[in-house]
């Protein structure tokens, strides 16, 4: 059985001097999540893997590296959902963990739920002996420069100018195991300058992704008020389901967005039969992905 991962590191304005270390980052991120499916096991222990990466290097605005609110604060989004039989786990507005997808993932083994918010969600990861991290030790000094730049506008004006989000970096995977089963995962510190309390897409099934083993998976980034009101993933997995290949699926997906609510975004597919594909109208996507034809992953940053 063919195998694969795609893995993004957000839709956005990504500068300069970010390039290679996101390409670094996704590489490893790609690499790592590989080589586990390689070894037969899961997509969903692969596309975890490969978040969890990206969520520990602070070139990406997930878990440490994730931006801050416009009060200061760090309120994290994370959900996956396993393509055998469509369960999901996800927190929204999660604050002191280090892997908020590894809480996303408890959610859905351990608990009846699909997703926590805010103090319940920080109760549920420490129920299940998750330690709490603070703070600081999630902020980065270039976080800390943002919001400082950021303070000075205000959060749509901070949008307008920065042209397609600079505001971006967002983390996601899409894996697909031996076994035939899909699973997605995905995971942002959100956007820069969000109200406290605000949610995005990221932990919404359907929205910041989706997976069914019967179909393909598909995971997204960008602008979440906008990919929400679509339901962005669900919609590209929904044209693999009507017969579009994954790149197609993508653009066809991508389109729907921008003309319905002129937003931007970034979305990564994969197919259950192991083909890509990805799409973006934002200035870049970070993204990277290997399939067992491949010597070697491809990494676009
Ligand atoms: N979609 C995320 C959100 O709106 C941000 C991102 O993808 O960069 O919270």
């Amino acid at each position: 059985m063919p195998f694969a991962i795609i893995v993004h590191g957000g839709a956005g304005n990504i500068r300069e001097a970010q390039r290679a270390p996101h390409a670094t980052g996704i590489r490893q991120a790609v690499t790592a999540g590989y080589a586990l499916l390689a070894r037969g096991e899961s997509a969903l222990d692969a596309a975890q893997a490969a978040v969890m990466i990206l969520e520990d290097l602070p070139a990406f605005n997930a878990g440490r590296g994730s931006c801050l609110t416009s009060a200061g604060t760090i309120e994290m989004d994370a959900g996956l959902m396993d393509g055998r039989d469509l369960r999901v786990g996800a927190v929204a507005s999660i604050t002191h963990v280090a892997n908020p997808i590894a809480v996303a993932r408890l959610v859905m083994e351990r608990s009846e739920h699909i997703l926590f918010a805010a103090e319940g969600a920080q109760a549920f990861a420490q129920a299940q002996g998750v330690a709490a991290v603070s703070t600081e030790a999630l902020l980065t000094p270039a976080r800390t420069q943002e919001f400082a730049h950021v303070q000075q506008a205000n959060f749509a004006a901070t949008l307008a100018a920065e042209q397609r989000g600079a505001v971006a970096d967002t983390v996601g995977a899409v894996a697909l195991d031996i076994h035939g089963n899909l699973a997605a995962a995905c995971s942002t510190g959100g956007m820069s300058w969000k109200k406290p309390g605000r949610v995005g897409d990221s932990p919404l099934p359907g929205c910041g992704y989706y997976a069914d083993s019967q179909a393909g998976g598909c995971v997204t980034t960008g602008w979440g008020e906008t990919i929400a009101r679509v339901v962005l993933a669900r919609r590209a997995v929904e044209a693999l389901e009507r017969g579009l290949d994954p790149q197609a699926a993508a653009q066809a997906a991508l389109a729907f967005l921008a003309a319905r609510t002129g937003g931007w975004a970034g979305l990564i597919v994969l197919d259950r039969h192991g083909r890509v594909g990805a799409a973006f109208n934002s200035v870049r996507m970070t993204h990277a992905w290997w399939d067992s034809d491949m010597a070697e992953p491809t990494v676009v940053a």
